[in-house]
């Protein structure tokens, strides 16, 4: 049977674990996973190497015509953020970043960029992009949305064992702040905000595994391309 190659949106609050479904979801299909998140972050970094004054809009532009940002496949196949041409991957998710990218990504340069360069590389179908905007601005029309939301103390704590294992020790009610932080500044910001496209399917992860978020996006995706 031929099927269809088609565009998975998965968007959400923070640490709902989208990009873990997304990628495992990617590798089942044999689709491009896209780190939207990632390209945001590698954004703010370049942004805060360069202590750029985010209230100066020509010195944005100025900066964000000099950020040129790639994924790559590592050994393990498994996708990795680039800026200019160096390997991001580790400094991107970094406490230093995670307080500042959802401010950075208010800016409408910022955004008018990514999604330009997100729309271009989903432009072949056959990927699956996480982010916050995905379904209801850069694929509008994609074949599958899916909305994911988890209790925040789940989230906190997946966030938490998730930084652990990159070998950062953060606090929990530090990791909460940021979480609640970032939800408040994405969901009231004025460019494209985090909402449920109206069309979405909403999956809570709260009380689910990883194999069961996985096995309903995949069921519900082959169901889009037949
Ligand atoms: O997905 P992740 O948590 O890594 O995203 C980091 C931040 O990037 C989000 O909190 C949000 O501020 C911003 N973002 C966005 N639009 C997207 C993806 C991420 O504004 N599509």
């Amino acid at each position: 049977m031929n099927l269809k190659k088609i565009v998975i949106a998965i968007d959400g609050y923070s640490a709902c674990g989208k990009s873990t479904t997304a990628k495992q979801v990617a590798n089942v299909l044999g689709y491009r996973y896209i780190d939207s998140g990632a390209m945001y972050r590698a954004v703010t970094l370049q942004f805060l190497d360069r202590h750029v004054a985010l209230t100066n809009p020509r010195e944005v532009s100025r900066v964000l015509e000099e950020t040129n940002i790639t994924f790559n496949l590592n050994s393990q196949k498994e996708s990795e953020t680039f800026l200019n041409g160096l390997n991001v991957e580790k400094k991107i998710r970094s406490m230093r970043v995670s307080e500042m990218v959802s401010q950075v990504s208010t800016l409408k340069e910022v955004r008018d960029a990514m999604v330009d360069l997100q729309r271009k590389m989903g432009r072949e179908k056959g990927v699956v992009m996480d982010g916050r905007d995905i379904g209801t601005t850069v694929f509008p029309h994609a074949e599958l949305k899916i909305f994911m939301t988890a209790d925040m103390l789940v989230r906190a704590f997946r966030r938490q064992r998730e930084l652990l294992e990159k070998k950062q020790l953060v606090d929990l009610d530090e990791v909460m702040e940021n979480l609640v932080q970032r939800d408040r500044i994405d969901t009231t910001r004025s460019e494209s905000p985090l909402r449920q496209a109206p069309d979405a399917t909403v999956i809570d992860t709260t009380y689910i595994t990883l194999d069961e978020q996985v096995d309903e996006v995949v069921r519900l995706a082959l169901s889009r391309m037949i």
